[in-house]
């Protein structure tokens, strides 16, 4: 194996289930736990042939209802398995009410350099709306442990909640912003289809979030995050703290997923294992693999999430790096659609890189339609 690759686990435990969540995640399974890492475990070893690894994401789910002695066997696993650079990225995601600072401390000393908060919300009626288990104040406590145990905290936020108003989103940056995290990563509330969130949109209970008002928050957040580098279309990160381990995404490079509904794209191949823990359980006892599907990405397909991939980048693609890789420009391939977003606005085009225009970035599904097979 050549090149870097990234790893990501999936934990797919947390203590109950927020209304708008769509992942792969169950509350109360914390029983499978201890048969889980020993699965993972195996998964890791059976991809036992070396490499190195760049960037590994412990993500969830949440991974801080592991203990640090599961956590430490899950890395101390993909150390056997793979060379792990000594300057590699390692972060896990936490939920406030799910973190001490001694715990975060035997998490430094496994190698976990970055930690990734899941605030979402500093209001106490919004985080009840979502079902989020912790408070407000939980929050602030919750960063301020991580900031005593890391020097690279991020902090999620949601926003385009339902009756969410202008006001208290700039309110809840001010909240974020004062808090100095290294980086920080905004998404509008998506409702998700089979969510307790969408029953309640469908009945009329709740109020859908408007689009309109979810740009006016994005673009608000753009001008609050001023000091930031705004290097991707939801996050922002100080010098230096960009998230390495969604920079292999968003490259088009490869990674391998671990775990239950863990994705990977590795050898022309994206693939995923199935998503129910106990089956991933099960296969793993029986020697079995979790994979359960496939999809071999030809040339055509890999130029077309090349280019969707990296137009979520400020720097967007660079044509240089992508002649390169594909042995034919960019122009020669996507010329008559290039043309075409440039002229309604939507992309620049400097002949060294091609990215979104700040209009662009707020239409960047629009965008990305263009370059599909
Ligand atoms: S904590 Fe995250 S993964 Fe768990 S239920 Fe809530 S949104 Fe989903």
């Amino acid at each position: 194996m050549h090149g870097s690759l990234s790893l990501y686990i999936h934990i797919p435990f947390c203590q109950s289930k927020c209304h708008y969540c769509s992942f792969n995640s169950y509350s109360g399974m914390e029983w499978l736990i201890p048969q889980y890492v020993e699965a993972l475990i195996k998964e890791i070893r059976g991809w036992d042939r070396g490499g190195t690894v760049d960037t590994m994401y412990v993500g969830g789910g949440t991974p801080t209802i592991l203990d640090g002695q599961h956590l430490g066997t899950i890395l101390e696993a993909c150390g056997r398995a793979f060379v792990v650079a000594p300057d590699a990225e390692i972060t896990i995601e936490a939920n406030p009410g799910t973190i001490s600072e001694p715990f975060l401390r035997q998490l430094r000393a496994l190698g976990v350099n970055r930690l990734s908060l899941g605030v979402q919300s500093f209001d106490d009626r919004r985080l009840n709306e979502l079902g989020r288990r912790h408070s407000a104040s939980e929050a602030l406590e919750a960063f301020e442990v991580a900031r005593n145990a890391f020097n690279n905290v991020n902090i999620d936020l949601l926003y385009a909640l339902p009756s969410q108003t202008v006001k208290e989103w700039q309110q809840a940056l001010e909240k974020g912003l004062g808090l100095k995290p290294d980086h920080v990563s905004l998404y509008p509330l998506t409702i998700e289809e089979g969510t307790p969130l969408s029953q309640e949109i469908a009945s009329g209970k709740v109020v859908r979030p408007d689009p309109d008002l979810a740009a006016e928050m994005f673009l608000l957040a753009e001008e609050m995050l001023g000091d930031y580098d705004h290097y991707e279309i939801s996050n922002w990160a100080r010098p230096g703290r960009r998230c390495q381990h969604n920079l292999t995404y968003w490259k088009n490079l490869p990674y391998l997923g671990f775990g239950a509904g863990a994705h990977s794209y590795f050898q022309c191949r994206r693939f995923s294992n199935l998503l129910s823990p106990v089956e991933y359980v099960q296969r793993l006892n029986e020697a079995d693999s979790p994979i359960e599907q496939e999809e071999y990405i030809g040339e055509v397909l890999e130029m077309a999430e090349t280019m969707i991939l990296g137009l979520r980048l400020r720097e967007g693609v660079n044509l240089v790096e992508f002649s390169n890789r594909f042995n034919r420009d960019a122009a020669s391939v996507y010329g008559d659609e290039i043309d075409e977003l440039v002229g309604l606005g939507l992309l620049l085009n400097d002949d060294s890189t091609i990215c979104l225009t700040q209009r662009g970035r707020l239409l960047g599904n629009q965008v990305f339609l263009r370059f599909l097979p």
